[in-house]
């Protein structure tokens, strides 16, 4: 199945805001919540912890990565449950406290709103997104009891990004993957998203498609459920290979010239594709990460 509103999708389990920016809940005796979307979708948020939770508070807040649509809300979400514990990986711990990188985050975020925008929603939020701290750092293999007999396993999958890690609740097969896992856009379309290594972030992939999944949770747009769950992970996977032959054919076709080589890409991926898509330019900047981390592969065998 492909769910693609809020609300339960599982026993306690629970998609939250928007399902383009989702924050996931899992609820026990110590809920916990992976990532934290938007900030102009801050309030949101805690309206539906709120709707689920009741008086309870979520105890953990566990992060995928650190880039702008994952962690936007921290501080909104701090501000209403200020015991909350901020988890991630230590990469995430560092890049969190450089002032470029806060400072990026709160303007995409604010950019984001036009994102929303884009899928019809109007949100009246001036809230801006505040640096924070980590308070737990995560490693690969931790595991995290949230209830009895209920937890989250820690994965490490570096490759969309450095600090991307992503989690896995073996007891419901249960796997939070963000865009470690691939992301579909609204068209259906499945992007290999490996900005920041092509090997890592296929080792990666490679670790998750191993997993046993029936609820996989990635970054955006819809959760997907029992055969569509494994189907994800395997498209992902042949996506990868796909697209790192496109690339090298490419850049051999073209004689190394990036901008021919974007060119071709993205009239492929994106000027056939009728949207809604994100906007031209961070397509382009995303693109051209995830050409790098082909051609710097090239050059490494
Ligand atoms: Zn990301």
């Amino acid at each position: 199945m492909i769910i693609k509103s809020i609300g339960k999708i599982a026993e306690n389990l629970y998609v939250l805001g928007h399902p383009a920016v989702p924050v996931f809940l899992a609820d026990g005796d110590r809920p916990v919540i992976f990532d934290a979307g938007f900030t102009s979708l801050g309030e949101i948020y805690v309206k539906d912890i709120k709707k689920y939770l009741g008086g309870r508070t979520p105890y953990y807040c566990f992060l995928t990565h650190v880039h702008f649509d994952h962690c936007g809300a921290v501080s909104i979400l701090k501000k209403y449950f200020p015991d909350m514990k901020i988890a991630a990986s230590k990469q995430a711990k560092e890049i969190i406290k450089r002032p470029n990188a806060v400072s990026l985050i709160r303007d995409l975020n604010i950019a984001g709103k036009n994102v929303l925008k884009s899928y019809g929603l109007n949100i009246d939020s001036s809230d801006l997104f505040q640096a924070f701290e980590i308070d737990m750092t995560l490693d690969h293999g931790d595991r995290v009891e949230y209830s009895n007999n209920m937890s989250v396993q820690v994965i490490s999958t570096p490759g969309h990004t450095w600090d991307c890690l992503s989690y896995y609740i073996p007891e419901q097969k249960i796997l939070i993957s963000s865009e470690a896992g691939g992301q579909i856009d609204l068209t259906g379309y499945m992007v290999s998203d490996c900005l920041a290594d092509y090997g890592q972030y296929l080792s990666s992939l490679k670790k998750l498609h191993r997993l046993d999944v029936e609820i996989l949770c990635p970054g955006h747009i819809a959760v997907f459920t029992g055969k569509d769950a494994k189907k994800y992970l395997q498209d992902s996977l042949e996506e990868c290979e796909r697209f790192r032959k496109r690339v090298e054919k490419c850049i051999v076709d073209e004689t190394g010239d990036l901008e021919k080589v974007k060119t071709r890409i993205k009239a492929i991926e994106y000027d056939n594709n009728p949207g809604p898509k994100q906007p031209e330019p961070a397509y382009l900047i995303n693109l051209e990460a995830r050409i790098l981390a082909v051609k710097k592969q090239m050059t490494n065998i």
